[in-house]
């Protein structure tokens, strides 16, 4: 039930300062923090983290918009750790279109787009960070993103509360 997950506080996140603020979130709510870095992709880089799936799920030209969208800038890409970490995790980001993300979550509090706004103005929805959807896909990104050798296990406060 410990799983690992993949998130990046996308470009428009870092560019707002708001990387203290979500990893804040993150860390009160027990997750432990086991990668980080910083990095700033090219589309090549891009095009591997916002797979084939996403033309499938989302069409052609969003995943284009998401090429532009996430190497336009650094982004703070980030491995955690807990229990049931990929569904905590996407529940503490919230929904995917601002609109509709309900607030007391990242992208219901930090933005407040809808798709009908974003899709008319060619715009990549920006809602602040990546999480990934599902263990599958955090399986990938986290490969993708990180060498073993950048992934750490260590004790921190919160395992006296979630081991025996
Ligand atoms: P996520 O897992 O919640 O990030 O959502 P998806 O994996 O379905 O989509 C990836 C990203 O594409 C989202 O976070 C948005 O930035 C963007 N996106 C998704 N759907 C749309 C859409 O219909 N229109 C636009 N403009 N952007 C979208
Ligand atoms: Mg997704």
């Amino acid at each position: 039930m410990i799983e690992r997950t993949f998130v990046a506080i996308k470009p428009d996140g870092v560019q707002r300062s708001l990387v203290g603020e979500i990893l804040g979130r993150f860390e009160k709510a027990g997750l432990k923090i086991v990668g980080m870095k910083m990095q700033w992709s090219d589309k090549e880089f891009a095009l591997k983290h916002y797979t084939d799936d996403i033309e499938k799920r989302r069409g052609k030209k969003v995943r284009e918009l998401l090429i532009d969208y996430l190497s336009e800038g650094p982004v703070v890409a980030v491995v955690l750790e807990g229990v049931h970490a990929i569904e905590i995790v996407r529940k503490i980001v919230g929904a995917t279109e601002p609109k509709s993300a309900l607030p007391g979550t990242i992208r219901g509090d930090f933005c407040h787009v809808s798709y009908d706004y974003a899709d008319k103005e060619e715009l990549a929805i920006r809602n602040v960070i990546h999480a990934s959807g599902n263990r599958e896909d955090a399986e990938y990104e986290i490969r993708l993103w990180f060498k073993d050798l950048e992934l750490h296990s260590y004790k921190n406060a919160h395992d006296l509360h979630i081991f025996k």
